[in-house]
């Protein structure tokens, strides 16, 4: 999903929660934006490639054009259920990481609604576990 629609998303909670929570509404952003930097993180480690512009036409223009074939189960280690619920867990104990969480769980439905209504499918792998027992099983 575009990184707009995250960043308004955000923008509109951030509103919404201010009255009751004040500047720190701010990590809503780093929440519900930020958490995209997992895909750099992959493609720098899977192509060994730090070049953000590479990282950018990797997701952007060469898998529209493939249909995003080579990212099919694929780790964005922020996109999991196992980071949403630790952020969840610590969210009991700050103010700050509970808006963080708000912004990421936005984000993470958001995705899922998107990636789902135009591919019909999934992508990335959602779960750590998940991902961890199939590249096992894979490498065995
Ligand atoms: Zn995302």
């Amino acid at each position: 999903m575009k990184i707009w629609v995250h960043f308004l998303t955000s923008l509109i909670l951030a509103a919404i929660l201010y009255p009751t929570f004040s500047w720190i509404v701010i990590f809503i952003f780093i929440g519900g934006v930020l958490i995209d930097i997992d895909h750099y993180i992959n493609h720098a480690f899977r192509y060994k490639n730090l070049k953000l512009s590479d990282c950018y036409n990797h997701y952007i223009v060469t898998n529209k054009k493939n249909s995003y074939h080579k990212n099919i189960g694929i780790l964005l280690i922020f996109h999991t259920i196992e980071f949403i619920i630790l952020m969840s867990l610590l969210s009991f104990y700050s103010n700050i990481i509970l808006m963080a969480t708000i912004g990421i769980l936005t984000h993470f439905i958001m995705d899922l609604i998107y990636t789902f209504s135009i591919h019909d499918r999934l992508i990335a792998n959602y779960s750590l576990i998940s991902w961890i027992i199939k590249n096992k099983i894979q490498k065995v």
